[in-house]
């Protein structure tokens, strides 16, 4: 039995085998060591009967992991060079399917119907590509993929603001957006150096736990994102300067619907939690339906 593909011996072993060089533009940061893997592999809670979908397996050191705690695993890879060098690494695992594919491209539901059992327990488990991780993460959860949780090794910055609660320098559009899907949260943060290359950056593991239903009704939920993006636009700025400026209307007119709402006008976005966006929506689409 070969040993662990995420060991720094066998990683090496096998990127010199197929003289594989790190594109930097598809983000090919490759793990290199099995124990913060194994804790990846934990946070999704998976059972034997489990199904998981990766994104991006690089040569496999996670997929590996996954492989040997979960039912079947679909992984999505763009890299075409990376193809034969998976056929190998994973060739002990038959339950494993590479997909040649962007996974922004891709019609993710389409393949969880064409993979798995209705109603299996699904998880996305990944190392996400750091230059595309929020339109990654977005697109999995705006497509309302009929998925548990999703366990996710990112950016810790960009981590810190999915997770982060109302009043920090964190909170945004960004936590707003993620939470109105999932709840979110940070579990464990890793150092650069378990990674080949290594990143500038820092990162952490984010658990989003999908929700059956938003934790709040909107009108319209383009209007509600659109709502919160721009009351954050000018983080400084009130939520009345901020919303006139979205809305190209007065700012005692404004006033009215915030005081409506029961917020303050002197406040800012940052200060509001979603279930006050969510009023405050409720409010202005009356007034603003085609914004
Ligand atoms: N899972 C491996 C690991 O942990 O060692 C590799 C992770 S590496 C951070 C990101 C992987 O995502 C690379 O293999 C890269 O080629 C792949 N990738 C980048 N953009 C992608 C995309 N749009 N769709 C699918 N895979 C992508």
């Amino acid at each position: 039995m070969n040993k662990d593909i995420a060991t720094p011996k066998r990683t090496k072993e096998i990127l010199q085998k197929y003289g594989f060089s790190f594109k930097k533009s598809l983000g090919q940061n490759f793990l290199i060591d099995t124990n913060v893997l194994e804790r990846i592999v934990k946070a999704a809670d998976l059972k034997d009967s489990s199904g998981v979908i990766e994104i991006g397996p690089g040569i496999g050191a996670l997929t590996e992991q996954i492989a040997k705690r979960a039912e079947k695993v679909v992984a999505f890879e763009i890299d075409q060079r990376l193809l034969p060098i998976l056929d190998e690494t994973l060739s002990p695992y038959h339950h494993v399917k590479v997909i040649h594919r962007d996974v922004l491209k891709a019609d993710v539901k389409e393949v969880i119907d064409e993979e798995f059992d209705q109603n299996k327990d699904l998880a996305v488990v990944a190392n996400l590509p750091y230059y595309v991780t929020t339109p990654i993460l977005m697109k999995l959860l705006e497509e309302k993929l009929p998925v548990r949780t999703i366990v996710v090794m990112i950016q810790k910055e960009v981590a810190e603001r999915i997770a982060a609660e109302p009043n920090s320098k964190d909170y945004g559009s960004l936590s707003i957006a993620t939470q109105f899907y999932a709840e979110a949260k940070t579990v464990f943060t890793v150092p650069k150096s378990v990674f080949v290359p290594q990143p500038n950056v820092d990162s952490a593991i984010l658990r989003l736990t999908l929700r059956d239903e938003p934790p709040v009704n909107v009108p319209d939920e383009t209007f509600f994102f659109d709502l919160v993006r721009a009351s954050f636009k000018q983080r400084r700025k009130t939520i009345l300067n901020n919303l006139s400026q979205h809305f190209n209307a007065g700012k005692s007119e404004i006033e009215g619907y915030l005081l409506e709402a029961g917020i303050d006008p002197k406040r800012r976005g940052e200060s509001l939690s979603m279930d006050e966006f969510a009023l405050l929506s409720h409010r202005l689409f009356v007034h603003f339906p085609n914004k």
